[in-house]
C-alpha cells in the first residue's frame, strides 16, 4: 500500500474530506495482539536510525551523519531534509500538496536529548521547515513559531523563500477542485508525513517531524506533526516516539508522549506503540475510517512500529542495513 493510501477520511466530514470506508473490525482487545517481527525481539546495534514510511535515502543520510560520529540531532536534521527535498513527494517539504485554498502550509518540529523542543507551524514558502525549526529551538528564546512570523524569522536566518506548489501538485489540487467539491479523497499519493528518530553510538536520542500535512486542509489547519508530545516526543533517559496519520486523533490522545510514558512504565516500544494504537481505538468507535501509525525507540535500541489498518511501515538503518518493515496493524478484518 502506498504511503497516503492509509489515511481514511470520513472522520473528518467536518474538513470536507472523505472515507474509503473498510469494513468494522476488531476490538480493543486485538490491539493487545503483538506484532512477531523478529526485528523487534532484540534490541539493535547503536547507532540506529528508525522512520515512518519506507525512506531509505532518508534513513540513509542520517545513518551516514552517526556512522561518521555526529549528533543524533544532525542526523535526524539532515535526515528529514531528503524528504523535504524531493519534490515527488506530495506530503513534506517541496511539492506537498495545498490546502483548500492552494497554500503549501508546513509544519515541523524537532527534539535534542537535552528535551530541547522547536517547531514551525504553518510555514510557507521555505522548503526545509524541519531546519527554521531547529534555528527556532537553537537562536530564539522560544519553542514554537507560526505562519509569517516563522517565515520572517526563516528568512532572517538565511533560508530562501521558494515556491513551494510544484505543477504536479497544482494539477492533483485543480482536479480536487473541480471533482471532489470538497469532498475529495485525499491521501492517494505515494507520500507522507516523515517522522525519524536517531540515537547515536553514545545511546543520545533525537527526533524529527515534518509534514505538508493533510492534502486540501482547512486554511489555518495545523496537525499533530509540530506538536511536542503528539506527533513527536524524545526523553533521553527513556527513549522516543513519533507519528504519522490522521494528525487530530493523535491530538486527542497525546500519543507520542504516551508512548514514551509506557515505556517508562517498563512497556516495550512494540508494546507501547500497540497500547497508544489501543487508546485512539477504544476512543473512537469511527476508527475504521481514518489511519494513525506509531514509531518508537528506546535506550536499548529496541524498536517498535503499529498501526491501526494495513499499509504502514518502518525503515530501520543499523548494524549497517537499510531495511523497510511492513508494520502489524490492529484492524485484521
Ligand atoms: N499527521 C499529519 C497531519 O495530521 C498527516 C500525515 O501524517 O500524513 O498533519
Amino acid at each position: 500500500m502506498k504511503r497516503r493510501n492509509f489515511i481514511q477520511n470520513t472522520a473528518l466530514g467536518s474538513l470536507g474530506v472523505v472515507a474509503g470506508t473498510k469494513a468494522i473490525a476488531g476490538t480493543h482487545e486485538q490491539a493487545k495482539s503483538s506484532s512477531a517481527e523478529s526485528q523487534l525481539d532484540k534490541p539493535y546495534k547503536l547507532p540506529l536510525v528508525i522512520a515512518t514510511w519506507n525512506v531509505p535515502n532518508a534513513t540513509e543520510a542520517a545513518y551516514e551523519v552517526l556512522k561518521n560520529g555526529g549528533s543524533s540531532l544532525d542526523a535526524v536534521e539532515q535526515g528529514c531534509r531528503v524528504e523535504e527535498a524531493n519534490a515527488e513527494g506530495q506530503s513534506v517539504g517541496i511539492g506537498g500538496l495545498p490546502d483548500r485554498d492552494g497554500n503549501v502550509t508546513l509544519d515541523a518540529c524537532i527534539m535534542n536529548p537535552q528535551g530541547d523542543y522547536g517547531a514551525v507551524v504553518y510555514l510557507q514558502n521555505i522548503k526545509h521547515p524541519i531546519s527554521v525549526a531547529r534555528k527556532v529551538m537553537e537562536e530564539t528564546p522560544h519553542v514554537l513559531m507560526a505562519g509569517s512570523g516563522a517565515e520572517k524569522f526563516a528568512v532572517s536566518q538565511g533560508f530562501p523563500r521558494e515556491n513551494l506548489l510544484t505543477e504536479a501538485s497544482e494539477k492533483a489540487w485543480k482536479q480536487w477542485l473541480v471533482e471532489a467539491q470538497y469532498k475529495p479523497i485525499i491521501n492517494i499519493e505515494n507520500h507522507d508525513t516523515i517522522g525519524m528518530l536517531t540515537i547515536d553510538k553514545n545511546g543520545d536520542i533525537a527526533g524529527g517531524c515534518t509534514t505538508s500535512g493533510l492534502a486540501y486542509k482547512m486554511a489555518g489547519r495545523v496537525g499533530d506533526s509540530p506538536i511536542i508530545g503528539s506527533g513527536l516526543f524524545i526523553d533521553n533517559e527513556i527513549g522516543g516516539a513519533t507519528a504519522t496519520g490522521l494528525g487530530e486523533e493523535v491530538l486527542k490522545t497525546v500519543g507520542s508522549f504516551l508512548i514514551v510514558e509506557l515505556m517508562r512504565q517498563g512497556r516495550s516500544p512494540q508494546q507501547a506503540c500497540e497500547e497508544a494504537i489501543g487508546r485512539i481505538v477504544s476512543k473512537n468507535k469511527n476508527y475504521k475510517d481514518f489511519q494513525v501509525g506509531y514509531i518508537a525507540v528506546n535506550k536499548k535500541g529496541e524498536v517498535g512500529y503499529y498501526s491501526i489498518h494495513e499499509g504502514f511501515s518502518a525503515t530501520c538503518y543499523a548494524e549497517g542495513k537499510n531495511e523497510n518493515f511492513p508494520s502489524d496493524f490492529f484492524n485484521k478484518s
